[in-house]
């Protein structure tokens, strides 16, 4: 809800607040509505944080460490194991390494990385550090509804560029517009809420066709559920800034803890940026406790390879059914029943004691989006909508 006083400087009538899904505390909802990881984070973040506040009880008295430089080395060694795709990250003895089609063929370095208190954050200091008001930044029709709460924020207009009829992006509408414009580009890859992603090479060929002193931002906070991650095109294309979180695929949204992987010049600007901002994003416990859940890609992994198994069954299940189901490689469904009101559909869900996301928002006010959790939750969901 917005406030409004005497006092308040005339900037703040601008904005337009992020409105976040539903924490409710009412009611033990089966939680499907932020996107959030269904299960714990590995027992080394436990272990970490405890291990830290009992062997070093001045680690809070302290200020942390502002560059998170601990951090960043874990979250470059976690990409280059990783490939930036978890779900598909082959495990065996202990090891874990990229499937062969996600290997980065260059090895990301701490310099590359750039940390901050969620990756909304590190978004808020990327639309400071690299774009201007005086042209628009290109972004999609439907997609994650924060890019316009900054854009009122720092005065920075945006231009949306319509999906295709089936719900795709339209990589030629955006290398046009942002051609046209002069101008940078920020989308999911995944997007959200659609959940359809690009391939890589759909992505080389935007910024390919993008005007190459513009930065282009892909937001990742998806791809580890099954897309393909864009890291391996950071050495082609030194205006490419990629956004990833902790939030999703590693269990950590309570953490607030987000990153961008970009040249080292770029984070240098955006750490010059922060550090006129808010010296210390990350405090103590976090940076010890994203470091510790870097160090077990094995268990993220499996949790991520069952969360894109339980998506795959949930979206043969609905369209089984007569559903629309959006072909997602992220762990949401976005799907929508012909015929029936996306408001109705939700509060009967909400009624069995299930929650999900929906939107007022003409075009998609008819589709729910569906966080997909863990074996049991989805039997009850099923069971719900049966
Ligand atoms: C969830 C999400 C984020 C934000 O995640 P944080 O919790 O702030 O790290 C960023 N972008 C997209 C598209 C998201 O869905």
């Amino acid at each position: 809800m917005n406030g409004h006083t005497k006092f308040q400087a005339e900037r703040v009538s601008r904005l337009n607040p992020y409105v976040p899904g539903e924490q409710p505390r009412d009611r033990d909802y089966i939680k499907l509505n932020a996107n959030e990881n269904p299960y714990p984070p590995s027992p080394a973040v436990l272990q970490a944080v405890l291990q830290t506040l009992r062997d070093n009880p001045m680690a809070t008295a302290r200020y942390p460490d502002p560059d998170s430089l601990d951090l960043k080395k874990a979250i470059a060694s976690l990409l280059n194991r990783t490939g930036g795709v978890l779900a598909r990250a082959v495990v065996a003895g202990g090891a874990v390494s990229p499937s062969p089609g996600d290997a980065l063929g260059f090895e990301v370095t701490p310099e590359m990385i750039f940390c901050g208190n969620g990756s909304d954050e590190v978004l808020s200091f990327v639309f400071y550090a690299f774009f201007d008001g005086d042209r628009p930044l290109i972004t999609l029709e439907h997609t994650y509804s924060f890019y316009p709460v900054y854009g009122l924020y720092y005065g920075i207009p945006l231009k949306a560029v319509p999906l295709t009829p089936r719900w795709q992006v339209d990589v030629s509408g955006v290398a046009e517009a942002a051609g046209a414009a002069d101008s940078g580009v920020i989308l999911p890859n995944p997007n959200a809420p659609t959940g359809i992603a690009l391939s890589r090479e759909e992505v080389r060929g935007l910024l390919r066709r993008c005007p190459p002193d513009r930065a282009v931002v892909i937001d990742e906070a998806y791809a580890d559920f099954g897309g393909e991650s864009c890291l391996g095109l950071l050495p082609e294309f030194p205006n490419l800034v990629i956004v990833r979180t902790f939030s999703k695929s590693l269990s950590g949204a309570g953490l607030r803890l987000g990153y961008a992987v970009a040249s080292g010049e770029l984070c240098r600007v955006l750490t010059q940026v922060k550090n006129s901002f808010n010296h210390f994003p990350l405090d103590a416990l976090t940076q010890r406790a994203g470091i510790a859940a870097c160090s077990d890609p094995a268990w993220y992994a499996a949790n991520a390879a069952k969360i894109a198994s339980e998506r795959d069954s949930l979206a043969a299940f609905l369209r089984d059914r007569g559903w629309l189901v959006l072909p997602s490689s992220a762990n949401f469904l976005f799907t929508q029943k012909p015929g029936h009101s996306g408001r109705a559909l939700y509060g009967r869900l909400r009624d069995q004691g299930i929650l999900v996301r929906r939107f007022d928002i003409p075009g998609i006010e008819d589709f729910l989006r569906i966080t997909v959790g863990t074996a049991a939750q989805m039997a009850a969901l099923k069971e719900a909508l049966g």
